[in-house]
C-alpha cells in the first residue's frame, strides 16, 4: 500500500517510529498530485511550499524526542470556504478569487496545535451551493473511482482529495449534506457534527442556522481524531455549544449489543437505487448480527424537507451574500455610478446556482410572500425536528442511506436543479434539526462505485455514531 493511501492513525505510527518523515510523507502526496490534478482537480489552491515548512517543523520535533500530536505531520485538505490566513480563500467563486482572509478560522486556529501539513484548499460548489461541486466558479472536480463522474458536492474537493490520496484527511462543510454525500460518492468516511459542536467563525457563510464544519477521513479512526481537535465552545461564534466535549478516540471500542438502531421508512423512497438500498439493508443486517437491535420508524415530515430546506437555506444566504456588494471586499466591476457598479459586479462575479438562490430566497423574504413561504418553513422545520425527538425516544441512532444513488455522470443534473435539489433527500433533515450525522462505506455497485450509508444521531451524541461506524467498518473490512 502506498503512503498515500494510509490513514492518519497509521501514518501516525510510522512516523513517530521513524519509518518515515513528514516531509517524505508530503512529497509523496505532491507526487501523486502531479500525477492526478490535471485529471480530478480537488484543489483550488496549492500551498506546498507551505507544507513543506510545516513538514519539516515536525520532523524536527521528533528528532528531538518530542512528542507529536496524532495528526501532527499528515497532509490534509481544507475546503476553500474556510478562512486560512495570508493563504486565498475564494469560496470557489470569482467573486472572492483573490480574497486573502487577514484572520484564520477557529478550526484552523485549533489545528495549529498539531502543525497541520495543509496541501491545499479544495474545490467545491461556489459557496457550497449544490451537490456535484459542478457549481464551482474554476473548473469541476472528477471523483477518483471514476473520472466521468461527480465527486458529489458541494464539500467534492475535499472527498476527492481523500479518496485519490491527494490528502490524507480534510475539512468539509455540511449546510445540507456537503460533508456526507461526497464522502458517500467517494468512498470515505464523512461527519457533520451537531449543530454548535464545532465553532463557524471564519466559515464563510452560507445558511448559518444550517452550516457546520466536520471531517472527511479515510476511517472512523481517523474521524474521531479530527473530531477531537476542531470541537468546543467558541466566543467567536455565538451559537457555538457550550457543552463539554468528550474524548472521540474513547468511543473506538467495537461493540454495538444493546444498540437499537430505527430505520425510517421513508427514506428508502421510491426511485432510489436499488443497488444502494440493498447495500443499506445489508448493512443493517450485519448491526442485527453484531447483536443491535433494528426497528422500523417513520419520519413523517421527511417528504416536506427538501421544500422546508430549500426555502430556508436560500432565504439565509440572500441575507448573507448582501455583503459582496464590490465595496468592502471582493471583486469590483466598475459601472457608471454606485447602483450599476453593484449590479455589474454581482451580476458577472456570481454563478447560475448563487443567483438562482439569491433570487429564491429574496422571493421567500419579501412582504407579501414572508409569512407564505419562509415562515411556514419555519414551522415545518419544527415539525421535522419533533420527528426526530419523537422517533429518538424509541432508538439511539437512526440507520438510511446516505443519498438516494450512487455517483452520477458530470452532466447528467447539472441542467435540472429540482432533480439534483431531491437528491439531498436524506440528508437535508438532520440539517434541519440540527442533528449530527456520519456517512460510512458499505459497498459498492456493480459499477464499482462505493455507496455508503449514514448514521444520524441525538443532538451532542457522536460518541454513539463514531462507536457504531467503528464497529461496523471492523466488521465491514474483515
Ligand atoms: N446540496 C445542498 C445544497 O445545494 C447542500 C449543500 C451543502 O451542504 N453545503 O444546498
Amino acid at each position: 500500500m502506498k503512503l498515500n493511501e494510509k490513514s492518519a492513525h497509521e501514518l501516525h505510527e510510522m512516523l513517530i517510529a521513524k519509518k518515515i518523515s513528514s516531509v517524505e510523507l508530503t512529497e509523496e502526496v505532491f507526487k501523486e498530485i502531479d500525477e492526478k490534478e490535471n485529471k480530478v482537480g480537488a484543489y483550488v489552491t496549492l500551498t506546498k511550499e507551505e507544507a513543506l515548512k510545516s513538514a519539516k517543523i515536525v520532523d524536527e520535533k521528533i528528532s528531538r524526542g518530542e512528542e507529536i500530536k496524532i495528526l501532527s505531520g499528515i497532509p490534509c485538505a481544507i475546503k476553500d470556504n474556510i478562512c486560512t490566513k495570508g493563504i486565498k480563500t475564494t469560496c470557489a467563486s470569482k467573486i472572492l478569487e483573490n480574497f486573502i482572509p487577514p484572520y484564520d478560522a477557529t478550526v484552523m486556529t485549533k489545528l495549529s496545535a498539531i502543525n497541520p501539513v495543509v496541501v491545499g484548499k479544495s474545490n467545491m460548489d461556489e459557496f457550497a451551493m449544490g451537490g456535484s461541486t459542478e457549481n464551482s466558479g474554476f473548473h469541476v472536480t472528477h471523483n477518483p473511482h471514476d473520472l466521468e463522474r461527480v465527486p458529489g458536492g458541494s464539500s467534492g474537493g475535499s472527498a476527492a482529495a481523500v479518496a485519490g490520496g491527494e490528502a490524507i484527511f480534510a475539512l468539509g462543510s455540511d449546510t445540507g449534506g456537503s460533508i456526507r454525500q461526497p464522502a458517500s460518492f467517494c468512498g470515505v468516511v464523512g461527519m457533520k457534527p451537531t449543530y454548535g459542536r464545532v465553532s463557524r467563525y471564519g466559515l464563510v457563510a452560507y445558511a448559518s442556522s444550517l452550516d457546520q464544519i466536520g471531517p472527511i477521513t479515510k476511517d472512523v479512526t481517523d474521524c474521531a481524531h479530527v473530531l477531537n481537535i476542531i470541537s468546543g465552545h467558541d466566543e467567536m461564534d455565538s451559537t457555538s455549544s457550550p457543552a463539554e466535549v468528550p474524548d472521540f478516540t474513547k468511543s473506538l471500542i467495537a461493540d454495538v449489543k444493546n444498540l437499537k438502531i430505527g430505520l425510517p421508512k421513508e427514506y428508502f423512497v421510491e426511485g432510489m437505487d436499488s443497488e444502494v438500498e440493498t447495500a443499506v439493508r445489508n448493512a443493517a443486517k450485519i448491526f442485527e448480527k453484531l447483536g443491535a437491535t433494528l426497528k422500523e420508524i417513520s419520519l413523517p415530515h421527511t417528504d416536506v424537507s427538501i421544500s422546508t430546506y430549500y426555502l430556508i437555506a436560500p432565504a439565509e444566504a440572500a441575507t448573507n451574500l448582501e455583503r459582496y456588494d464590490g465595496v468592502s471586499y471582493g471583486a469590483r466591476v466598475d459601472g457608471i455610478d454606485v447602483v450599476d457598479m453593484m449590479k455589474n459586479t454581482r451580476s458577472e462575479k456570481f454563478g447560475e446556482e448563487v443567483k438562482r438562490r439569491i433570487m429564491i430566497g429574496n422571493y421567500a423574504l419579501s412582504a407579501g410572500y414572508y409569512d407564505a413561504y419562509y415562515l411556514k418553513a419555519l414551522k415545518v422545520r419544527t415539525l421535522i425536528q419533533k420527528d426526530f425527538t419523537d422517533a429518538f425516544k424509541d432508538v439511539d441512532v437512526i440507520l438510511a442511506p446516505t443519498a438516494p444513488t450512487a455517483a452520477y455522470k458530470i452532466g447528467e443534473m447539472i441542467s435540472d436543479p429540482l432533480k439534483m435539489y431531491l437528491q439531498d433527500i436524506c440528508t437535508v433533515p438532520l440539517n434541519l434539526a440540527g442533528l449530527p450525522g456520519i456517512s460510512v462505506p458499505c459497498g459498492k455497485t456493480k459499477n464499482n462505485l462505493p455507496i455508503g450509508f449514514q448514521l444520524i444521531g441525538k443532538a451532542l451524541d457522536e460518541s454513539t455514531l463514531i462507536q457504531a461506524a467503528f464497529t461496523y467498518e471492523k466488521e465491514f473490512l474483515k
